[in-house]
């Protein structure tokens, strides 16, 4: 499946908010959200035109897509999946983007944004229940075990990453273990383990048209 592989910043600004998509650099001061505050382009500065209902749901889909890194395509698969699943559509395809190996990867701070998480994941870095995965859509399951296998020097680079990241804190279904490199996933993600607000209701009400 494809990226998204232009300027991120663009994205946030886009967006009207800060995704943080680029680790640590987001907390600085040369986040370009806080910088230029507007929307990028020539006509960026100019009058902001109310969302009609559809823009606004189509404005929360695409941040949702924002900070995944999933493009159209694959996130209406996860939509599609999540509408035949039982339980609430919008909870579920929450659930599915948490349960995104990358996505792991970052929430257990061993990359400082989900992009690198990515890379990690596609650097044949990870093992889960003890198996090669080089797939970042992987979705785990419940009592998965989630390691780093790599060289020392890797791994040296990972520990950076998780000193970087030690102000966020890993979610609670997930068991980690920083010395190890390693999670057991203790149970599926909730909505409330998803540190952005999401009004995954909208992004529901724009596919059911
Ligand atoms: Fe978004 Fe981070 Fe870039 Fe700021 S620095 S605009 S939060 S990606």
């Amino acid at each position: 499946m494809g990226r998204y592989t232009g300027a991120v910043c663009r994205l946030c600004r886009r967006q009207g908010e800060k995704l943080f998509l680029k680790g640590t650099r987001c907390q600085t001061e040369k986040c370009a959200a806080n910088k230029r505050a507007y929307p990028p382009g020539q006509h960026g500065q100019g009058r902001r035109q109310k969302l009609s209902n559809y823009g606004v749901q189509l404005k929360e889909k695409q941040k949702v897509k924002r900070i995944y890194g999933v493009l159209e395509k694959q996130f209406r698969l996860y939509f599609k999946t999540a509408s035949k699943t039982k339980g609430v559509t919008g909870k579920v395809l929450l659930q599915l983007l948490e349960r995104r190996l990358d996505n792991v990867i970052f929430r257990m701070g061993l990359g400082i944004s989900r992009a690198q998480a990515r890379q990690i994941v596609r650097h044949n870095m990870v093992t889960v229940n003890s198996r090669r995965v080089n797939i970042p859509s992987f979705l785990v399951s419940q009592d998965d075990l989630v390691e780093i296998k790599t060289k020392d020097q890797a791994k040296a680079k990972l520990k950076d990453n998780l000193e970087l990241s030690k102000d966020r804190t890993v979610p609670s279904w997930l068991e980690f273990s920083s010395a190890d490199m390693r999670a057991k996933v203790l149970r599926l993600p909730e909505k409330g383990d998803i540190a952005q607000q999401i009004q995954e209701q909208l992004i529901v009400e724009l596919y059911s048209k």
